[in-house]
């Protein structure tokens, strides 16, 4: 199980660290660091670090700008690519204010509270997460372009281009950082690949994927290359998703398991389903929060525009996978890898603990592929589409009080003012788009 603090600071000392980042992200999931010195990383696992919390995105105003970083030595990992004399490690922190508080506006402090309340329910959650991503090439000034060389398609083994050696490296730098890959293969698009994180505990995939996506890029920019979760860097071809495949377990056995229901699956998966469908257009806002993240989620690329669940068709937004026993758990499709990973799982977790907790339930699934049905048969099934745009997941975000519960009022409206910005910035632009289909006509 977990390090103690005097087992970090001993296997730093013996490996002869030399540096330690203290990391954690702000409320649009970007990781921050500070680096320390080995001989303060002792004071630094007291909690003693302070750092200025008003130039953070969502964090505090400059009158209240103090904020300390507490070290969770679990994390305690060595980026394996620094060199020898510089060897360099980081630990994951959680934020506290000068009095010692938990401070509000920490998305990782929000997903162990939601996390807390599972426990309270009598639930542990499990989470695999399926991050995709594009590799491009960058241009002679070092800047990164949507071209790739690479031409290859879904679980392809062309004669390997750099894009796969450079997922074979990302693959090997997580593994020697304690992260284990459940698989890793080419995606659809070109340029485009998949690296299946192993389940953990919420929290630890949560951490797994903010480290993962910063693992990425350092990776491919040691190759020129540049790793991005953009959701649709192209247009026409397949976006990038992270779906979530999640578990919930009671008493060390899996709760979403019922031998005796005809499919499987127990009443508790079924009214956490139902949650998810309660709450899939207000969570969108922040499983999918940006602008970009909407050109995803449209028919025809694999990506959800459905709020509906089946059991094995991969159209709708929730996929009950094969897997009985313990491994029964539900794959939520929609989220892409642009969220923040805290804030993301808190939002989708709350959800489906309100479907148990209101004991709401599932619509029947739906066996069909949803993208070849009409909007009347649609309509039939009662089954209902994702925010379009981001403007639309906002609105919904605004108004549904178990998103504000899910993060907590300070992160709920720094989140909400910030998105709202975004949003109006985008619709004050004038696209290309619009200049070639109008410009001649009218
Ligand atoms: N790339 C697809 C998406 O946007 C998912 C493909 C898959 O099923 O892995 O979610
Ligand atoms: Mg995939
Ligand atoms: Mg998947």
């Amino acid at each position: 199980m977990g390090l103690t603090k005097d087992e970090v600071l001993k296997q730093a000392e013996a490996m002869n660290v030399k540096f330690i980042r203290l990391q954690f992200t702000d409320i649009l999931g970007i990781v921050k660091n500070v680096a320390i010195p080995l001989h303060s990383l002792s004071s630094a696992l007291d909690g003693k670090i302070m750092f200025d919390g008003s130039s953070i995105e969502g964090f505090v105003r400059i009158e209240e700008s103090d904020m300390y970083l507490d070290p969770d030595p679990d994390t305690f990992a060595i980026f394996p690519w620094t060199p020898k004399e510089a060897l360099t490690a980081r630990l994951m922190c959680d934020i506290k204010n000068p009095d010692g508080t938990a401070f509000a506006g920490d998305p990782r402090t929000t997903l162990k509270r939601v996390i807390r309340e599972a426990e309270e329910m009598g639930y542990q959650i499990t989470v695999g997460p399926e991050p995709e991503f594009f590799l491009f090439q960058r241009d002679a000034d070092g800047k990164a372009t949507t071209h790739t060389v690479d031409q290859a398609g879904y679980f392809d083994l062309s004669p390997v281009d750099m894009g796969e050696e450079i997922r074979r490296e990302i693959v090997l730098a997580l593994e020697q950082m304690g992260i284990m890959i459940e698989a890793t293969h080419h995606e659809v698009s070109p340029g485009q690949h998949e690296i299946d994180l192993h389940y953990d505990d919420a929290l630890k995939t949560a951490d797994n994927i903010v480290t993962f996506r910063f693992v990425a890029r350092t990776i491919a920019l040691q190759h020129n290359f540049h790793a991005t979760f953009m959701p649709k860097p192209l247009q026409g071809v397949n976006g990038s998703g992270l779906h979530f495949h999640q578990a919930l377990f009671h008493e060390g056995s899996n709760a979403f398991q019922d031998p005796k229901h005809p499919d499987g699956i127990s009443k508790v998966g079924l009214r956490y389903i139902a949650g998810l469908i309660e709450h899939a257009k207000a969570f969108t806002a922040v499983t999918n929060p940006l602008v970009n993240s909407y050109k995803r989620l449209v028919p025809g690329f694999e990506a959800p525009v459905y709020i509906a669940w089946s059991m094995g068709n991969r159209s709708p937004m929730i996929r009950v996978p094969q897997s009985r026993g313990p491994a029964t758990r539900i794959e939520l499709r929609s989220p892409d890898p642009s969220g923040n990973p805290y804030l993301a799982l808190a939002a989708t977790i709350k959800a489906g603990l309100d479907g148990i907790r209101r004991k709401l339930d599932a619509p029947a699934p739906v066996t069909r592929n949803i993208y070849r049905m009409n909007d009347f048969e649609r309509k039939e099934y009662g089954i209902q589409n994702l925010p379009e745009d981001l403007g639309e997941a906002l609105d919904y975000f605004e108004r549904d009080s178990v998103m504000r519960e899910a993060l907590g009022d300070h992160i709920f409206s720094r989140f909400l003012e910030a998105k709202r910005i975004e949003w109006e910035v985008y619709r004050q632009q004038v696209h290309d788009w619009e200049v070639d289909q109008y410009l001649t006509v009218y």
